[in-house]
């Protein structure tokens, strides 16, 4: 019930690496609790002070009785300060602070001194009166001194500055009860050791190893309650664990190495043909100064894998850093050690995590890469990325410099459009495009299926997923360009076949018919594969246990739900001023239906679905170039006159409303929904078409062709209108998709519309127009 009054003078605390606070108070006097008045949130009590009274009521009378009392503590007290050694500034303080204090107090800032246990100090405090309190000190201090005295005689050889402080705190094991406290700051005091240890036989450089052991002597002298000491000793571990010198051995071998990528990935043939060039130089010049290769394609076709497979070829260590979303230069190259909670960066941390210094490490999605008052991370990445510059890489946390010409970096990247330039320039762009339905199916079975009935502890004599299955989930639930979806779709069938197979495991005895009836797919195809008698008679039919579970269209539907696209497009394209056009997206591409109608009005034009400015001036280019052709073409407006925008408002929309486009790509799809329009004829339902227009009726090449065929060849299109300069770009296409559709090649606006409509636009037209001039 006695406590002590105090005067908080300072809080001192931090975050890192976990919570804690010190909390520094100044010792009024002892009190004792006459009654407590509540305990939440926090005892609030009636108290009466204790100690520090006697001074001003009868001072001299205890005086008299403690004289010789307090001048045993005085002379025992200085015996112990004067065994130390007073060169150390704080003990000299303290042998002056003995004679200028009052005898009196003495006794509670000794023990707070010496080494005493936490009871013997509540002890101490709870002794109220002076010469009690006297009595109880003095053998303590004498143990003290004993024990000094036993630690100098056998520690003269070597005594050494260090020492001598730490000699203050000797005999901590006389005492019995709560030793744990120090036994943990044995322990710590013998990590530093082990630290110092370790850092002069780790391999680091030989600056590194200047502030290492510059910082190892500074930990030593700091206590542990120090925010700071925490933070010195986590950058001191950290400087140990990296990997300066070590690395793995490499082992190169280009026939393997394509061996290896092949297995791991089906088709991506240039991809795989640049990157073994890659490796080939690497294996014949030894080194790895060269460009960086950067990665580029739609999410899912394979680059962080193809990234992993390089790794394996070389025999490296492999780590992936993503960078979507960083917009903090610190993520790359750390925080200054002065920060509160201050951490090495992305490139220092993954080195630590490889522990290797040769690892091939993966720069997810450099093109999302933000700017932010924290600075631009890709600045930073231009240092990392310069293979001039990167050996002497200088974190901010570890504040010396790493080298990092060692590792292999790769990046990757859904656009090179929003790449800096400076850090573009540093890299080698390799296009990865989607894949083509084919490809998709060789990959499903090849590779996805197999991954996925092992994750879910499948075995093919449980499931079976045939071609024509694969082909209907990539066209009817996915219309991605790589195979992420595909593969989450194969996923979702697995862990139902999963439930299926083990429920079935469970009750054997039991018919199996039952586990497989919820869906009526699975019924079916048991009727049809397994047993084809007695469909009633369901009780008593037993599926053998090692027929697989057959996944087809019913089985489909029933767990991946009704299809997300289906395959007709040209319901869509029933009414006059609807366009199918292609357009590009970092996501691969995409077929776009543009839309237009007309109504009464003053000549206005509207523009939906977001639009760029580019996209803008097409719509306003395709509008200028059929008002003056309209004569040409019999186009009119809704009144019958060739001045199309007379009394007549029109309106364009681009789905998605929600996405942002832009581009001049939709100019030529732009011209054809109007000439539908003010025609009213249907255009060509399995037609879709991209390129820029000028207003002479000239169509200009387009980027992207790639993607945008493969798009309109996932959506069932059969004739691509593409710019007449693109043609080059069709030899890129697979032959199986290019087989299957029909290029129509167009240098003018003339040739658009003949190919978009059914027996052509412009014909006729024409030949009247030539023949008015005959
Ligand atoms: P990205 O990094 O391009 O977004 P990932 O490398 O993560 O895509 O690929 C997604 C998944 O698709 C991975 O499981 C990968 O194994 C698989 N995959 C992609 N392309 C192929 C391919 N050509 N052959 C085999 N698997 C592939």
């Amino acid at each position: 019930r006695i406590g002590t009054a105090a005067l908080a003078v300072q809080v001192v605390g931090s975050n890192w690496p976990k919570p804690h606070y010190t909390l520094l108070v100044t010792g009024l006097c002892r009190f004792q609790i006459l009654q407590l008045l509540k305990e939440k949130p926090y005892p609030v009590a009636e108290v009466q002070q204790l100690d520090r009274l006697e001074q001003f009521t009868n001072g001299h009378k205890s005086e008299e009785e403690l004289g010789e009392l307090s001048e045993q503590f005085y002379k025992y007290a200085v015996q112990l300060v004067e065994m130390l050694d007073m060169s150390v500034p704080a003990v000299a303080k303290l042998r002056r602070l003995l004679d200028n204090l009052p005898r009196e107090a003495l006794p509670d800032i000794l023990t707070s001194i010496i080494r005493t246990t936490n009871q013997e100090k509540l002890q101490i405090l709870d002794a109220v009166r002076l010469e009690e309190r006297f009595k109880m000190t003095i053998p303590l201090l004498v143990r003290q001194i004993e024990g000094l005295k036993l630690l100098q005689k056998t520690r003269k050889s070597k005594q050494d500055d260090d020492k001598r402080i730490v000699a203050i705190r000797p005999n901590r094991r006389i005492s019995h009860g709560s030793i744990t406290e120090d036994e943990e700051e044995e322990e710590d005091h013998d990590d530093v050791v082990m630290l110092e240890k370790k850092i002069r036989t780790s391999s680091m450089s030989e600056q590194a190893l200047k502030v290492c052991l510059k910082e190892i002597k500074r930990l030593k002298k700091m206590p542990q309650s120090m925010p700071e000491y925490a933070l010195t000793r986590n950058y001191l571990e950290l400087m140990v664990e990296l990997p300066w010198n070590k690395s793995t051995k490499d082992r190169l071998e280009i026939r393997a190495a394509r061996i290896v990528l092949d297995n791991d990935h089906y088709a991506m043939e240039k991809l795989k043909k640049r990157v073994l060039e890659y490796l080939a130089v690497r294996q014949l010049k030894n080194n790895l100064k060269g460009p960086i290769l950067c990665f580029v394609g739609p999410p899912g076709v394979g680059k962080t894998s193809v990234g992993r497979s390089i790794a394996k070829t070389l025999g490296r260590e492999f780590h992936r850093i993503a960078l979507g979303g960083v917009c903090d230069q610190s993520d790359i190259r750390g925080h200054r050690r002065t920060y509160v909670g201050s951490m090495p960066g992305r490139i220092i941390n993954g080195l630590k995590t490889v522990g290797v210094n040769n690892p091939v490490f993966l720069l997810d999605e450099v093109d999302k890469l933000a700017k932010s008052l924290q600075g631009d991370p890709a600045a930073a990445l231009l240092e990392v990325l310069d293979p001039e510059q990167n050996h002497s890489f200088t974190d901010h946390y570890l504040n010396v410099a790493f080298d990092l010409s060692q590792v292999l970096f790769i990046a990757t990247a859904n656009t090179t459009a929003t790449i800096p330039p400076a850090l573009l320039d540093r890299m080698e762009v390799i296009q990865v495009p989607g894949y083509t339905q084919e490809e998709k199916i060789e990959i499903a079975h090849r590779h996805l299926i197999p991954k996925q009935l092992e994750l879910h502890g499948l075995t093919p004599q449980q499931i079976q997923i045939p071609q024509v299955t694969t082909l209907g989930i990539i066209t009817r639930y996915t219309r991605e360009a790589g195979v992420r979806a595909l593969d989450r779709k194969l996923g979702a069938i697995c862990r139902a076949v999963a439930v299926k197979v083990a429920e079935g495991q469970h009750r054997e005895a039991k018919p199996d018919r039952a586990e497989l009836g919820e869906g009526e797919d699975c019924k079916e195809h048991v009727t049809e594969d397994a047993k084809p008698e007695s469909i009633s008679d369901t009780a008593d039919l037993a599926l053998p246990p090692e027929m697989p579970i057959l996944i087809d269209f019913h089985a489909l539907k029933d767990i991946l739900g009704p299809p997300m696209y289906d395959m007709e497009v040209s319901e869509r394209l029933n009414q006059p001023g609807v366009a199918i056009g292609l357009a590009w997206t970092p996501l691969g591409g995409e077929i776009m239906f543009v839309e237009a109608s007309r109504m009464d009005g003053e000549g206005q034009l509207t523009l939906t679905g977001q639009l760029g400015d580019v996209m803008k001036e097409s719509a306003h280019l395709a509008i200028s170039w059929l008002r003056s052709n309209a004569k040409r073409y019999q186009l009119t407006n809704a009144s019958g006159s060739f001045d199309l925008l007379d009394n007549t408002d029109i309106h364009l929309h681009f789905p998605a409303g929600a996405v942002t486009k832009d581009g001049p790509s939709a100019g030529v799809t732009i011209v054809t929904c109007l000439a539908s329009l003010f025609s009213g004829r249907l255009v060509c339902s399995d037609v879709a078409m991209t390129g820029e227009i000028t207003l002479r009726g000239l169509v200009l090449p387009v980027g992207g062709i790639k993607d945008k065929v493969l798009a309109a060849h996932r959506a069932g299109l059969k004739r691509i209108i593409i710019p007449q300069r693109n043609e080059k770009d069709l030899e890129e296409i697979a032959a199986p998709v290019r087989q299957e559709l029909t290029f129509v090649l167009a240098a003018c606006l003339d040739e658009v519309l003949n190919a978009a409509f059914d027996g052509g636009f412009a014909g006729k037209a024409r030949l009247e127009h030539l023949n008015s001039k005959l």
